[in-house]
């Protein structure tokens, strides 16, 4: 047993070995010590190794799915080692073999891995989540990216550049990533606990003939257009579903290209700072998409954080998710019916998940059957509504198609499956003439039992006697210890068979017979319906693809409706999404802080926002905690929500497409990431110099606060001018510096703004209110007395306040003479004087030449002319 536990638990890696025995998962060695601390179990020790115990620890087989829930939350990956064969035929083995059948060892193997990204089981996974798994590779400067939602088969590939793949990745949060083993995991922003894989399997070719297999396909034209480094990933991505599912793959949907250039970029810090799926603290409550989020289906709660992520480009698309919203709600009471259907639907993509990975139940193929009756019904409804706007009528038309699967569901199932299949019971009687025989038979069997009992009581005279069963005896006949006599009689036709402190047990030759007719009735039922199991299984297989394709319109219809009674509840509305560098946005609220005031019922101050070509930089001043970074982040949410296709907390919203979003914090905000903050500040500063475009929307919040006064200063003004004059785009930019104000007399499109407080009976009063013009003074003594700093200290800060205003109206202020700096003239660093000479001609020519155009003759000719030119 040993040999073969070492053996196993060197093929399991990284991953603690499950070892199957009997009713338990056992862990050993380090294994049992890692789980055991995990789980909070005992720890144990079993027998010796070495001279030393081994610590051991044990979960019941028929609970270890919530074991393992909690291993995989900390980090941990599971190898899974089932016995493969019965002791029975181990023995017939060890005959064979020629061992002694008493040495005879049940033969374990590693059926499977379960690891973060590539869970299917229900209590494994969260509702609301997707939990992606993706590959990466690298092809010529160009990173694919294959990732997919196993749970659902959900597949797309991408590619980026390396610049962007923190950006992609930030994105997908994928619970596990796997990359080339010879990639080294720090470049490029990876992981830190990427999964090493064989380079062999991401090379590109090898991808494509996987996905062929895969899809049964000769060629994947039919699906898109993928580059080499997508398919590189892709085929990376199934060599390791192949490698954790130790040969059978989950449900793999066919590949979707997903081009970067089709949705809004967003960076690791901006997802992070506007906390879209994740509030800073972890978690839904407090992030963008618990506040919006009306979904009623777990589904329909993905596709949401889907949207979110990835807030789209294309006007068109973006109207047709606007006019699935607006119809919803004109509707109120169609909505609440719908709803109340959608809520009853199971989770239609997941069933199916686990159904096609084989690893379904009776009751996935009951969710299959009623999900998709309800969405026939759902269609006959919706079918041929009147003014439907083209995304629903879509929708609705893929709701249809399953009758031939449904029915069959129908008639071959019980009304309630079973999760269990190994015991039976989930075909419905009336469904095969075979299995009603069966079962009538051990039903005969078990009637004759009943009346056997009655009988033997009467012929014996011993009212108390009971005919019983147990998983050790099987069927058997019980009287108490003092009737025992007149059974143990030779000629009494019983036999004896238990003795227990009370009680005796026997058989007899009728019970054995009818005993026999049940067990072989009974096996012979459960591998019926085993068999009628495997054939709903594979019809179910079949229908795969328009199995999901009916799941996301069900999403999609989920999401539409969540959205409109989102929008109902506190009068969102309808953005305009336009192609021009607006951004009008009246009366907007942020969604999260407006949830959370409501809550103490506090109200929240609508505010108004107008950035144009001519005024596309707001410099918003104020007090601290006056709500500038409220207004920032509203702003930019109410953009988002618009390219995601939803309605917007405003009166009203002209929405310039957006193309990238930016939202930087500064420094004294992000305290707990330990790096130099100000260093972090600054290279995420670098980044939106470098990338953000006209089109793009960028919040600057405090920036060059990290840093000391001048430095800072220095630094928030030399950003601001490049935002406003080299790149052009719409931004918005708070600030504590009051000397940033001078900027508008160089910046023809930056307008000052400021959050409007006033100090009433000693008393700071924050109006939440953004208000034309600059800031008039900072109020940071009056914040400190709101926040309860002790009045001396107080009163000392305005002691020291005042004699360094005197030094400033005797100095005119650190920014005195910025006035005169000539404007911010060119981004990049000054370009090295060229060298001259006939090599720098040379370089010049070489790189001006369009070698694409080139014939290999005229190549030729060019070097000639360039080797005399030297
Ligand atoms: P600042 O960035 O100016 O320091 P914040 O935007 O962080 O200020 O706002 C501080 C607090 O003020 C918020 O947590 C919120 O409770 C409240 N607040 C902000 N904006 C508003 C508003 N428009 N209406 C009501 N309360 C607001």
């Amino acid at each position: 047993m040993m040999a073969q536990y070492l053996a196993l638990r060197e093929e399991a890696g990284d991953a603690l070995l499950f070892y199957r025995m009997g009713d338990f998962f056992e862990l050993f060695f380090e294994d049992a010590r890692t789980a055991a601390a995990v789980l909070d179990i005992a720890l144990t020790t079993r027998g010796e190794h070495g001279g030393a115990p081994i610590p051991m620890c044990g979960v019941p087989v028929h609970s270890a799915e919530g074991y393992l829930a909690r291993l995989i939350k900390a980090g941990c990956r599971v190898a899974i080692a089932e016995q493969v064969e019965t002791p029975g035929e181990a023995k017939e083995r060890a005959k064979r073999e020629g061992t002694p059948s008493s040495k005879a060892l049940v033969g374990r193997a590693i059926v499977r891995l379960v690891t973060a990204g590539t869970l299917t089981e229900e209590a494994l996974l969260e509702p609301r989540r997707a939990n992606m798994l993706a590959a990466l590779a690298e092809l010529r400067g160009a990173i694919g990216v294959a990732a997919v939602d196993v749970s659902t088969g959900a597949m797309v590939l991408e590619e980026c550049t390396p610049e962007n793949l923190g950006a992609v990745l930030a994105r997908l949060a994928p619970s596990e990533v796997v990359v080339p083993e010879d990639w080294a995991p720090k470049d490029l922003g990876v992981p830190e606990d990427a999964i090493l894989r064989p380079r062999t399997g991401f090379a590109s070719d090898a991808g494509v003939a996987r996905l062929c297999a895969v899809h049964g396909v000769a060629t994947l034209d039919a699906f898109g257009t993928f580059t080499r480094a997508m398919l590189g990933a892709a085929g990376g991505l199934i060599a390791y579903l192949d490698h954790v599912g130790r040969g059978s793959l989950p449900l793999l949907l066919p590949p979707v290209a997903r081009s970067s250039a089709g949705t809004m970029a967003m960076d690791a810090a901006t997802r992070g700072s506007l906390e879209i799926l994740e509030s800073a603290q972890g978690g839904r409550a407090g992030s963008l998409i618990g506040a919006v989020d009306r979904c009623v289906t777990g589904a329909g709660s993905r596709l949401l954080a889907e949207d979110l992520s990835a807030p789209l480009l294309d006007t068109a698309m973006i109207e047709a998710r606007l006019a699935l919203v607006q119809f919803w709600r004109d509707r109120p009471i169609e909505r609440a019916s719908l709803r109340d259907a959608l809520r009853s639907i199971p989770d239609l993509g997941r069933a199916l998940g686990r159904v096609v990975a084989g690893r379904g139940s009776p009751r996935d193929l009951g969710q299959l059957r009623d999900g998709l009756t309800e969405a026939a019904r759902l269609h006959h409804w919706l079918a041929g509504a009147p003014d439907a706007p083209a995304l629903l009528v879509d929708v609705v038309g893929k709701l249809t198609g399953h009758g031939a699967l449904t029915d069959g569901l129908a008639r071959a199932l019980v009304p309630s499956p079973p999760t269990e299949r190994g015991s039976g019971g989930f075909i419905a009687d009336g469904y095969d003439a075979s299995l009603d025989e069966l079962r009538g038979a051990s039903g005969d069997a078990r009637r004759a039992i009943a009346a056997m009992e009655a009988r033997y009581r009467e012929e014996t005279g011993i009212n108390s006697l009971k005919i019983r069963h147990n998983g050790v005896l099987g069927y058997f006949i019980e009287v108490s210890a003092r009737h025992a006599d007149r059974l143990m009689a030779a000629d009494s036709g019983f036999t004896h068979r238990q003795t227990m402190k009370d009680a005796v047990r026997f058989n007899s030759l009728t019970l054995h017979a009818e005993a026999t007719r049940i067990a072989e009735a009974g096996g012979h039922a459960l591998a019926c319906e085993e068999a009628h199991f495997e054939t709903l299984v594979a019809a179910v297989v079949d229908a795969r693809e328009i199995i999901a394709q009916t799941a996301a319109a069900l999403a999609r219809l989920d999401v539409g409706a969540g959205n409109a009674e989102r929008a109902g509840e506190a009068d969102w509305c309808r953005p305009q999404v336009l192609d021009e560098a607006c951004l009008e946005i009246t009366a907007g609220r942020h969604p999260v802080v407006e949830a959370a005031l409501a809550r103490t019922g506090e109200r929240f101050v609508a505010n108004d926002c107008a950035l144009a070509p001519d005024n596309r930089l707001w410099l918003i001043g104020g007090p601290n905690m006056g709500g500038k970074s409220t207004f920032l982040r509203q702003n930019a949410l109410i953009v988002l929500l618009a390219q995601a296709g939803c309605f917007v907390p405003a009166s009203t919203a002209r929405i310039g497409l957006v193309d990238r979003l930016f939202s930087r914090v500064g420094a004294a905000d992000n305290l707990a990431r330990g790096r130099s903050t100000f260093m972090v500040e600054m290279v995420e500063t670098a980044a939106i110099l470098a990338q953000a475009t006209p089109r793009s929307f960028v919040i600057l919040d405090e920036v060059g606060r990290g840093t000391s006064t001048y430095d800072g200063l220095a630094l928030a003004w030399a950003v601001a001018e490049a935002v406003h004059s080299q790149i052009a785009c719409r931004c918005l930019f708070a600030t504590h510096y009051h000397e940033l104000a001078r900027l508008a007399e160089t910046c023809e499109a930056l307008s000052l703004h400021h959050v409007r407080a006033r100090e009433w009976q000693g008393d700071l009063v924050l109006l939440h209110e953004l208000a034309k013009g600059p800031a008039d003074r900072s109020y940071g003594l009056a914040v400190a007395r709101l926040a309860g700093v002790p009045a001396n200290v107080v009163a000392r800060a305005k002691a020291v306040l005042t004699k360094l205003e005197a030094t400033r109206e005797a100095t005119g202020g650190i920014a005195a003479g910025l006035g005169d700096l000539p404007l911010f003239a060119n981004l990049r660093d000054p370009e090295p004087t060229p060298p001259a000479g006939p090599e720098h001609q040379l370089a010049e020519a070489l790189k001006a030449a369009d070698l694409d155009a080139l014939t290999p003759r005229e190549a030729l000719d060019l070097l000639y002319e360039w080797k005399r030119a030297l």
